[in-house]
């Protein structure tokens, strides 16, 4: 590739296989929840989400989207029960999000796209750090939300207010006190099945975790994130969005369901 991967037509996700060959791997995601084919599994636990003691550090456009850090040194915030053998701490929370209201999710149900997608991303903390949890098959666990437009998430509006201060790649601030729980739905039923990060470098370490109850977030929410730069300052503005990768293949996985 003559350039950095992104989502544009000459570095987006049908170009990444070149730099990251296992885009093409067996067990890759995003995919498709065919909610007919997902089957029941009564051995599945309820998820438990301890984030009482969450602490958000900063705030930061990447240049792919704005990541939310948290302070992992200690478990102060889990995630555990669920399809989970371990405890998993969470690292950082960012969105996928489209250019209109009709596309923007990374995964789909029975092939309709949400419009946009929450990832929490927790590391297994059996293996000590992040960089070594992603180069094992259980090492994280993403818990997915899906966002459709229509009233407002209060639980949302500080993430929002902070983006003008990082509208373009590489720009960060501090960003405390924020409780995440505010953006999850009342419902945590879910599918489960195993995949990978949907981004470079696309490692296949992930147990996805979806919630099936979407949150909802105001027009004017989702806007917002319209409105950040994929590019540095100074440089062509190029506006973040359609920062999703398609779906990708099953290739034999089952996506199991936490309800009847
Ligand atoms: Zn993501």
């Amino acid at each position: 590739m003559s350039h950095h991967w992104g989502y544009g037509p000459h570095n987006g996700p049908e170009h990444w296989h070149k730099d990251f060959p296992i885009a093409k791997g067996h067990r890759q995601s995003p995919v498709d929840i065919d909610t007919k084919a997902a089957a029941h599994d009564p051995a599945l636990k309820p998820l438990t989400v301890s984030y009482e003691q969450v602490a958000s550090r900063r705030i930061l456009n990447n240049g792919h989207s704005f990541n939310v850090e948290f302070d992992d040194s200690q478990n102060t915030a889990v995630l555990k029960g669920g399809p989970l053998a371990d405890t998993y701490r969470l690292v950082q929370f960012h969105f996928h999000w489209g250019s209109c209201d009709g596309q923007g999710s990374e995964h789909t149900v029975d092939q309709e796209k949400y419009a946009a997608e929450l990832h929490l991303v927790h590391w297994n903390t059996k293996y000590g750090d992040f960089g070594t949890a992603v180069k094992q098959p259980d090492g994280l666990a993403v818990l997915g939300v899906f966002l459709k437009v229509g009233d407002a998430k209060p639980g949302l509006q500080k993430v929002v207010d902070a983006l003008c201060s990082i509208k373009t790649k590489g720009k960060s601030a501090a960003f405390t006190g924020f409780d995440p729980c505010g953006l999850l739905p009342g419902c945590l039923d879910y599918w489960t099945y195993p995949g990978s990060l949907t981004t470079p470098p696309l490692l296949e370490c992930v147990t996805w975790i979806v919630l099936r109850e979407p949150i909802s977030v105001s027009s004017e929410q989702i806007n917002t994130f319209r409105q950040l730069s994929f590019n540095k300052e100074g440089e062509a503005e190029e506006l973040m969005v359609d920062n999703w990768r398609p779906t990708q293949p099953l290739h034999g996985r089952q996506v199991r369901a936490s309800f009847q």
